[in-house]
């Protein structure tokens, strides 16, 4: 492809932003630059590149596709989600005060609660599906909104606009973390959000075998901080996982109308289904923001999680299943499936994971692109063992 592929359609921007033919070779995969320094022209010239930490050329087209995906202004990848999200936190200064979402992922949580909270931040946790509770968690001090929409495991949806507003009238930032629905599904900037991140381990990679983060910032400043403080800090993703998140990208449109597709048929197994005692999917129509995910994104996406009623059936169900995968994670082609309090949200302690509402009979299900017709078979032998 020649030219600015910024005007295009988000599958051509996908498979095509960041991503020039190679110019020695024509070559149409950005190779894999597994160096860790470049030879200077001579003193004081150089193309660009000095050390490996600092730029890399593979990481460099992730940071201009995902950059090109979301509308932002720039790109930044990082080692894992939680590096981007520590990235996203160094725009804080000690004595700020953060408003967050209290249902996001438990890695999220541990990081603000146990590590953060040591340099003199403060955190706000709410359920911001209600934004007066955010309006009325914001104080002088308070310099970022920290949400996830829909919330892991719970699916509650929040207002991104709304948010926007509230953190944009106080001064302060929204920042939104995109994971669940990625760029295809919802893209937070173009509803206000100043700095979108994402765990590329999970949809924008795709296939289960990567692991890395990208912050997607709105201004220059934003921008330059964040390329600071990858090379300060040194978080950054390796040339192997940006080119194997590059590639997932490629497909992401496919695989993301797919894994929505399956996700319904899922849905509506388990909503009609007299052993699942609670579903919560915002693609059902009672779902209570099935009119705001409508409004504010094109899809639904393919994270499920239902309740079983208690521990021993919940594992029972479980150890049935022959197709789905145990596992951690979530976004990948094949369906991975887990028990939040025991896994994903261990790290919460018991008393806060009751209030909100992960159970021990809790399960969450990140709906992969195989036959729907296995999927259902699965979950029906599962069932039928509780
Ligand atoms: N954000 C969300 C919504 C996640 O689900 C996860 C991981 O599960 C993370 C961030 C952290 O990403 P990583 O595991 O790549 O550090």
């Amino acid at each position: 492809m020649k030219g600015d592929p910024s005007k295009l359609g988000f599958s051509t921007r996908a498979i095509h932003a960041g991503q020039p033919p190679d110019p020695r070779t024509g070559a149409v995969a950005v190779p894999i630059y597994q160096t860790s320094t470049y030879v200077q022209e001579e003193l004081g010239r150089h193309k660009g590149f000095e050390y490996a930490r600092t730029h890399n050329p593979t990481r460099a087209a992730l940071e201009e596709n995902v950059a090109a995906l979301e509308n932002g202004h720039a790109g930044h990848a990082f080692a894992s989600g939680m590096a981007a999200i520590s990235t996203l936190t160094s725009l804080l200064e000690a004595g700020d005060h953060v408003v967050a979402s209290q249902n996001v992922y438990g890695g999220t949580y541990r990081f603000f609660h146990q590590i953060l909270e040591r340099y003199e931040l403060s955190f706000t946790w709410i359920d911001s599906s209600d934004l007066g509770n955010v309006e009325r968690a914001m104080t002088d001090a308070t310099k970022m909104v920290y949400i996830e929409t829909p919330t892991n495991p719970m699916m509650e949806v929040s207002d991104i606009a709304g948010a926007a507003e509230i953190a944009h009238a106080a001064g302060a930032r929204l920042a939104v973390d995109n994971t669940f629905m990625s760029p295809f599904f919802q893209r937070p900037i173009e509803l206000g959000a100043d700095v979108v991140v994402h765990s590329t381990t999970k949809f924008l990679n795709g296939h289960s075998d990567s692991v890395g983060g990208v912050l997607i910032s709105t201004t220059r400043e934003d921008a330059e901080w964040f390329a600071f403080v990858q090379n300060a800090v040194g978080a950054i993703i390796s040339p192997m996982d940006a080119f194997l998140t590059l590639r997932g990208i490629k497909t992401l449109a496919v695989r993301m109308e797919r894994h929505e597709a399956n996700g319904r048929a899922v849905a509506e197994l388990l909503a009609g289904h007299p052993k699942v005692e609670a579903i919560h999917y915002p693609g059902l129509p009672d779902h209570p923001g099935h009119e705001l995910q409508k409004r504010q994104a094109t899809g639904f996406g393919a994270l499920i999680s239902f309740e079983m009623g208690d521990y021993q059936r919940a594992k029972r169900f479980l150890d049935r299943l022959e197709v789905l995968s145990f596992a951690e994670s979530l976004g990948g082609v094949e369906t991975l499936i887990s028990h939040p309090a025991s896994m994903t949200h261990a790290s919460i302690p018991p008393e806060r994971r009751a209030e909100l509402g992960i159970s021990d009979g809790l399960v969450r299900v990140s709906v992969g692109i195989e036959d729907e017709a296995d999927l259902l078979a699965d979950l029906e032998r599962g069932l039928a063992a509780v």
